[in-house]
């Protein structure tokens, strides 16, 4: 139908302009305090408006028993693209102020174990699917910011179902090595060549953007988890074996001594 495909058009041409606005603001490693704050605000100033159009968008979709399809079809492309740009603004607003440290880290004492099943509940409730998590003790503490650490696990949970299929439960994997918390998100998914691994964690970089970009994500995700875990004094690495599946592991110190 016309009008959805015009949407479409529109919606791809704005968030090209986007990407490549961001990306520009990603890869100055050496802008000012004043441009990032700048990249901070516009990111935060596009998020509210367009936080407005998808509620409409999908409050008429819930409420209309006799669009026509074309129509039906059109609000839903427009909410799906609004859906898509306020992630990526989302994104680039927690990597602008992790990256110059504008972002301070609430450290605290936290129990590793309830951050997980507070992620775990609400992603099986969305996904309909399975999560397993095995902890090799219950109450594992972890020296992390309670938002930061809550995010590193939606975007490795995330990926792990959007890349895994259906039929496949996700697992994590808790314990306490030494002074360390670690966390392991595992998937049966296709994996990860072994020459792309070290680079899935760079901004924007996707291993089939064709396939990847149908699947929703804005290719940021990982990056973030990497800001975030180094921030907090930890790491993060990937195992994966193709056809076998991915074990994303994120270290992070059990107290502030160990940091
Ligand atoms: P996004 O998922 O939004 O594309 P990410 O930064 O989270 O961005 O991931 C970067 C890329 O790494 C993805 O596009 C995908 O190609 C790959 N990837 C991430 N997690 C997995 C996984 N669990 N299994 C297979 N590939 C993955």
């Amino acid at each position: 139908p016309k009008a959805s495909s015009e949407i479409q058009s529109l919606a791809n041409t704005f968030n090209m302009m986007l990407a490549r606005l961001s990306e520009a603001w990603a890869q100055q490693h050496h802008i000012g305090e004043r441009q990032r704050q700048f990249a901070s605000d516009v990111s935060h100033e596009l998020r509210t408006p367009l936080t407005i159009v998808r509620g409409y968008l999908q409050s008429t979709l819930r409420r209309s028993d006799n669009l026509l399809d074309h129509q039906r079809e059109a609000l839903e492309v427009a909410a799906g693209e609004a859906d898509h740009t306020i992630q990526l603004l989302q994104d680039l607003l927690n990597l602008a102020r992790a990256d110059d440290g504008y972002m301070a880290y609430d450290l605290q004492i936290l129990i590793l174990n309830d951050v997980v099943t507070g992620v775990v509940q609400v992603a099986e409730q969305f996904s309909h699917r399975t999560i397993l998590v095995e902890a090799k003790a219950s109450l594992i503490p972890i020296y992390a910011d309670a938002n930061r650490l809550h995010q590193i696990l939606v975007n490795l949970v995330e990926n792990a179902l959007k890349y895994s299929d259906e039929a496949e439960p996700v697992r994590i994997k808790l314990e306490q090595v030494d002074k360390q918390a670690v966390i392991q998100v595992c998937d049966r998914g296709p994996g990860i060549p072994l020459q792309q691994q070290s680079r899935i964690f760079d901004r924007f970089y996707r291993l089939d953007e064709a396939r990847t970009r149908s699947m929703g994500g804005t290719g940021l995700g990982l990056s973030i988890v990497k800001v975030f875990v180094e921030g907090m004094g930890g790491q993060v690495t990937v195992r994966s074996e193709l056809n076998e599946g991915s074990t994303f592991t994120v270290t992070l110190p059990i107290s502030a001594v160990s940091l």
